[in-house]
């Protein structure tokens, strides 16, 4: 029996969006490279206990290297992992160190007919090139619709849903075009920085398409030089990003919360309850935040009918913090006690203890 009079009970939270083979170092994933088998499975325990002690007790994986993640054998008290494997990319593309390049139509389908045979729960795709890979244009196309068709084609026969990374305004139309599932970042970026064309926000609304923006950085640590790159180049500003997140949830687009937690100090492992407050910042109610980080988050791992929700039956993942999330978001960033499938979890130092 555990009593929290004063204390708000929620399902543990899940991230959609992260990067377990990174440890949060700067450039993490170009070190994940360099790592032998039995190191990268210390930073995949050490990227998950981190999760956990912030109440973060599922995440899906969104960049594997060698199949590290989807391979490894859970252990007892881990977050629950799901993924996507290697993420398919162009030949020297955007995260091509972690195994996934291909190039032509049957190259393509190979990657997708293996990704189902590993058991991952979904397809990752980057369509547009990402800052963090030295020799990526961020602005230009990876793939052609024909090759993101295909891929989207070929997953579906099998079961398996599609997400892509995007930041340019075409990638993007290239994506909702093809039937994709999920957008990540879908940053719709221009050399004149973000333009979203409002064609482009209903398709993306009337076709469901989820849109994880990979908010959360913890407060006071400066963005990746790679991003403030991007923001000298072209002009964009975090506030106009919050913005442009914002008129999509008013527009009807569905938003989840997923963090790219791993790639960098500012986003270290647990780091989803910043994103949840980032999306309140941009204009969404606290309870659809909240819901992007759970019911949302869950049905879209593939796992709705075991976790995202305090129902009967469900999986005891459960998070506790202290006060009215509705006054105070970030209460959301200060778990009081966190419960994995029914066991408490003892919190370390760096998170304020348990009591019970
Ligand atoms: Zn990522």
């Amino acid at each position: 029996m555990i009593d929290r009079p004063s204390g708000t009970v929620l399902p543990g939270l899940i991230d959609t969006h992260v990067h377990l083979v990174g440890g949060g170092e700067p450039d993490a994933l170009a070190l994940d490279s360099g790592r032998s088998g039995a190191e990268r499975e210390q930073v995949i325990r050490r990227s998950l206990r981190q999760h956990l002690e912030r109440g973060v007790t599922t995440v899906r994986d969104r960049g594997d290297t060698q199949w590290a993640v989807l391979n490894r054998r859970a252990r007892d008290g881990e977050p629950t992992a799901v993924g996507s494997g290697p993420p398919i990319t162009s030949p020297g593309g955007h995260c091509a160190a972690m195994g996934g390049e291909a190039s032509g139509a049957a190259a393509l389908r190979a990657l997708v007919a293996e990704r189902h045979e590993r058991g991952a729960q979904v397809v990752k795709m980057m369509v547009s090139g990402g800052a963090m890979t030295v020799g990526s244009a961020l602005l230009e196309l990876q793939f052609g619709p024909d090759d993101v068709r295909l891929v989207v084609e070929e997953a579906y026969r099998r079961g398996l849903a599609v997400t892509a990374h995007a930041h340019s305004v075409p990638s993007v139309e290239v994506c909702v075009a093809a039937g994709v599932d999920g957008i990540e970042h879908c940053t719709c970026l221009t050399a004149r920085g973000i333009h979203t064309p409002p064609s482009l926000t209903d398709a993306l609304a009337a076709r469901r398409i989820q849109v994880c923006p990979t908010f959360g950085r913890l407060p006071g640590l400066p963005p990746s030089p790679q991003a403030i790159e991007v923001m000298r180049r072209t002009g964009m500003t975090l506030q106009a990003r919050f913005e442009q997140v914002g008129a999509l949830f008013a527009a009807g687009v569905p938003i989840l919360a997923g963090s790219d937690a791993g790639i960098r100090p500012a986003k270290p492992h647990g780091v989803l309850a910043h994103s949840v407050a980032e999306l309140v910042r941009s204009g969404l109610p606290v309870a659809a935040a909240l819901a992007a980080a759970t019911p949302a988050a869950a049905d879209v791992c593939g796992l709705g009918s075991s976790c995202g929700r305090l129902r009967p039956g469900r999986a005891a993942d459960l998070l506790v913090v202290e006060g009215d999330l509705a006054e105070d978001v970030a209460a959301l960033t200060r778990p009081r006690l966190v419960v994995l499938r029914g066991r408490v979890i003892p919190l370390s130092d760096d998170a304020p203890p348990a009591r019970s």
